[in-house]
């Protein structure tokens, strides 16, 4: 049985390894089947995909979209796109243009709770420069000594509610599910369990998803604990819809999975690779 790991992150979005390095190490650590999802951006695959070639493992060209729904930020993950598709560049690019602009207000908002200069400080590390994220702002916030960890940030300044948070309207969740399937790939709700959904907001979330044609949602994931693993299964199932697995690798040391660290699919479900 292949070893696959279809969601993670390069220095083309939020995480700390370059494309290709990201590939070595999968390979290393024994991925057979490796898609890079970074926020946003396809423009990591084409270095993905040549050092995948050398390292002799199967590479899959993905994305992570960000996506407004109802009041929460939902993440959905594409899966063998074509990164050249015109409408999925275009779709990607009108996400990616509001950043900016909410990187500054979030700036404004931690200088406003005694925070100065976050704005600039987050800048340094940014990797590339069409996508600044909270993440940029969670390591510098810990570099300057405002928290002991990335996860203490979020909690403390960066999560909804929290004195940096700044609301941001993404994509729908029926455009980005188009833009996918107009380059050709499947769409793939990211870490169902980590939305902060109300009551029956999860089964609407997956209904809404299944009914504008979505394809698969994440069952194994580092932001689901085992139990999640055997509901999600089950939501699967009865939504009907295909199963995937990624570790959301963003570094080392920074991350709850390393690339590859995935238990096995839970019986029952069909997996989003079974027409691969
Ligand atoms: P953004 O797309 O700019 O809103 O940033 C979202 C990114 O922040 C996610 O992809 C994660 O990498 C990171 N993130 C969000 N919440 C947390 C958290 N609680 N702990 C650590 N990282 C988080
Ligand atoms: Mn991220
Ligand atoms: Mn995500
Ligand atoms: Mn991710």
């Amino acid at each position: 049985m292949p070893r696959y790991d279809l969601h993670c992150h390069s220095t083309r979005s939020d995480g700390l390894l370059a494309p290709a390095a990201v590939v070595a190490r999968a390979a290393a650590r024994g991925v057979n089947v490796l898609a890079l999802t970074d926020h946003d951006e396809v423009s990591g695959l084409a270095e993905a995909q040549e050092a995948a070639a050398r390292a002799g493992i199967e590479f899959v060209c993905g994305s992570e979209l960000s996506v407004s729904w109802e009041d929460l930020t939902i993440h959905v993950v594409a899966l063998n796109i074509d990164p050249e598709n015109a409408t999925l560049a275009a779709g990607l690019d009108a996400i990616r243009s509001g950043r900016s602009t909410r990187a500054r207000r979030i700036g404004d908002a931690l200088a406003a709770a005694g925070i100065a200069g976050a704005y600039e400080g987050a800048k340094q590390y940014v990797t590339n420069e069409r996508l600044i994220s909270r993440t940029h702002f969670a390591r510098y916030l810990v570099a300057a000594g405002h928290a002991g960890e990335v996860k203490d940030v979020f909690k403390r300044y960066l999560a909804p509610g929290k004195p940096g948070y700044v609301a941001h309207d993404w994509a729908t969740l029926p455009q980005a599910i188009d833009w996918i399937h107009a380059a050709g790939g499947q769409a793939v709700v990211a870490h169902p369990g980590r939305y902060k959904v109300s009551a029956g907001g999860l089964p609407r979330l997956l209904g809404e998803f299944r009914d504008a044609g979505g394809d698969a949602i994440e069952v194994l994931s580092s932001s689901h604990t085992p139990a999640q693993y055997t509901e999600f299964a089950t939501h699967a199932r009865v939504f009907g819809l295909l199963a995937s697995c990624g570790s959301d690798f963003h570094g080392p040391g920074e991350s709850w999975l390393d690339l590859g660290d995935l238990p096995a699919m839970p019986a029952g479900v069909v997996p989003v690779w079974k027409d691969w």
